[in-house]
C-alpha cells in the first residue's frame, strides 16, 4: 500500500448511525433552502425517508461530525447556541471553553465537538452550560431562542 500525504478527496465511507444505509457525499443542494456556500454533505442513501446528514468541513470531504437526523441536529444547534454563549458572552475563553466542554464530554481537546454529540451529551451540555449562564447573569446579553444561523443549522 502506497500511503501517500497527499489531502484527501475521496469521500470517506460512512453507515447512517440511524438506518445504517451508506452515507453519500453529495451538494447541499435540494436539502438546505439556500446553498450560497456551496456545502457539501453526507447523506443517507434512504434520503428522505431517512432525514439523516452530516456537512463537511468547507472545502474537504471531512465530516464535522456524525450524521444526525433533523431531531439530533436540531438538539445540537440549541446546545451550540448556549455552549457559544459561554465565550460571546465573555464568562471565558474560546479555548478555555472548549477544555469545559471536553472535560463535561470527558474527551481529549480534538474530541470536543457539539458534531459528535448524541441526544444525551447535547441535553448535558445545554444544561450545564445554562447554570454557568445563570450564575454569570452579568455576562448573559443573550436570552432569546436559539437562532439558526445559516451555518450552524447544518451541524
Ligand atoms: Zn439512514
Amino acid at each position: 500500500m502506497n500511503h501517500k500525504k497527499k489531502k484527501q478527496k475521496k469521500s470517506l465511507s460512512m453507515r447512517c448511525p440511524n438506518c445504517g444505509g451508506t452515507m453519500i457525499l453529495r451538494s447541499a443542494d435540494g436539502i438546505y433552502r439556500e446553498n450560497p456556500n456551496h456545502t457539501m454533505l453526507y447523506v443517507c442513501k434512504h434520503y428522505p425517508e431517512c432525514d439523516t446528514y452530516i456537512r463537511t468541513h468547507p472545502g474537504t470531504t471531512i465530516p464535522v461530525g456524525v450524521p444526525a437526523n433533523r431531531k439530533l441536529r436540531a438538539l445540537r444547534n440549541e446546545a451550540h447556541h448556549y455552549f457559544d454563549q459561554l465565550y460571546l458572552s465573555g464568562i471565558m475563553g474560546k479555548r478555555d471553553a472548549y477544555l469545559w466542554l471536553a472535560d463535561l464530554l470527558q474527551v481529549p481537546l480534538s474530541q470536543a465537538h457539539i458534531g459528535y454529540l448524541g441526544d444525551y451529551y447535547c441535553r448535558e451540555v445545554i444544561k450545564e452550560s445554562q447554570k454557568l449562564l445563570q450564575r454569570n447573569p452579568a455576562h448573559n446579553r443573550c436570552s432569546g431562542s436559539p437562532s439558526l444561523r445559516g451555518g450552524a443549522a447544518a451541524l
